[in-house]
């Protein structure tokens, strides 16, 4: 079977087999409802409640500050919509950010179609949020700024406790979506200053359609589904007890970890990084001069065709992503990435390594040894450089 090589960890990870031995016992003899009053059900109400307190120990926070969800995308709809539709109409606005997730970004633009008023700040070319702009956006008007921590795409961090900063002094909320950063970075919520934050399972080698939102002591929110009384009425539905069990051993694990980790993911994307520089001319790694997560680049290859590139690559065993988006048939550019000032037809050529657990030297060196041949091939095609 030909090998493969997996480089696309912020789309989505492999279950740790420690993360599966640790669920596996949920699946098995102890399927009990976290709902039921007997035996079984309160096996799986240990379990659930254990795993809560495990994750709120992990990011500073208290267990009943922590709720589940079914994925990062429902953790970030919560606390936009849910917390929106509790505020009063002359404090009602949203500040965020053009570089979102479209988690964020769909759940804005519907809310803006209800009449709240959205405003977006955009990023300077090192994907950072201009913090003198945003202290002007954020108005007496403004009752939430959620700003992500990590971007998908680029890896970089925006100052989170600053922004919080800036929120909290106009007298709103701050939300952050962590789901690329939780485990990766320290996260404390009460140094952060951080109001409400989005986590999601499978981005830490734990299962899909497992999330959480973390939601400070005292803030209202409107559940946006109907049902039970799981997650005090706040995402009510079964809980996904494997799941969950899975997610706390997960974040348990990387926090744990997360030294080693950081090195070994950093020294990986810097050789990568430095090979190709080495080997291809004319380059752009994007968001590379700030803090960014250790196991990201985002590259372009000016002259080159992102998604023939990632094609190309697939061949070869490489599993990378570009940040474009497909809309009625045609390929748009990535949004990040043209909000940090790259010309779409230097964006339509970028592509993001995400190395993460499981990466080797060995699969840096493969790629190294395949991608220059690609780019120079590709180019030849577009008759660029
Ligand atoms: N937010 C960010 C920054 C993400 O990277 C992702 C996943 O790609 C999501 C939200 C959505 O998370 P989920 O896949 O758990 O719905």
């Amino acid at each position: 079977m030909k090998k493969r090589y997996y480089l696309d960890h912020n789309a989505t990870t492999p279950v740790r087999p420690e993360v599966i031995e640790a669920m596996l016992p949920y699946m098995n003899e102890k399927y009990g409802n976290a709902s039921s009053v007997h035996w079984f059900g309160q096996e799986a109400k240990n379990a659930l409640e254990l795993s809560r307190e495990k994750i709120a120990t992990l990011i500073g926070a208290d267990s009943e500050e922590i709720f589940f969800t079914g994925c990062g995308t429902e953790s970030d709809n919560i606390a936009l919509a849910g917390y929106l539709s509790t505020v009063h109409e002359n404090k009602n606005g949203l500040v965020t950010t053009s570089i979102e997730h479209s988690a964020i970004l769909k759940t804005a633009a519907k809310l803006e179609k209800d009449g709240i008023p959205i405003s977006y700040m955009g990023v300077d070319k090192q994907c950072l949020v201009d913090l003198d702009a945003l202290g002007d956006a954020v108005g007496s008007d403004i009752a939430l700024v959620s700003i992500m921590h990590a971007n998908n795409e680029t890896g970089v961090l925006q100052p989170v406790k600053e922004v919080a900063k800036i929120a909290h002094e106009a007298g709103a909320l701050f939300h952050t979506d962590a789901i690329q950063s939780v485990g990766k970075i320290h996260i404390n919520v009460r140094e952060m200053d951080i109001d409400m934050l989005s986590m999601s399972a499978h981005k830490i080698n734990a299962l899909k359609g497992v999330g959480a939102l973390y939601i400070k002591k005292g803030i209202n929110i409107v559940p946006l589904t109907y049902g039970g009384a799981h997650e005090r009425g706040i995402r009510p539905g079964t809980e996904n007890i494997a799941g969950i069990v899975g997610f706390a051993k997960a974040l348990e694990l990387q926090v744990k970890e997360r030294e080693e980790t950081t090195k070994k993911l950093s020294e990986l994307r810097n050789r990568l990084e430095k090979r190709i520089e080495e080997k291809i001319p004319s380059l752009l790694f994007n968001g590379r001069d700030t803090e960014r997560l250790p196991g990201t680049s985002n590259i372009s290859f000016p002259d080159v065709d992102g998604e023939a590139l990632l094609f190309s690559m697939d061949i070869e065993g490489i599993a990378i992503s570009t940040g474009s988006a497909c809309s009625s048939g045609e390929v748009e550019p990535s949004h990040v990435l043209i909000a940090m000032g790259i010309p779409p037809n230097v964006a339509q050529s970028s592509i993001r390594f995400s190395i993460g657990w499981g990466n080797t030297d060995e699969d840096i060196d493969h790629v190294i040894n395949v991608l220059p041949s690609i780019v120079e091939r590709l180019r030849k095609i577009s008759g660029g450089i």
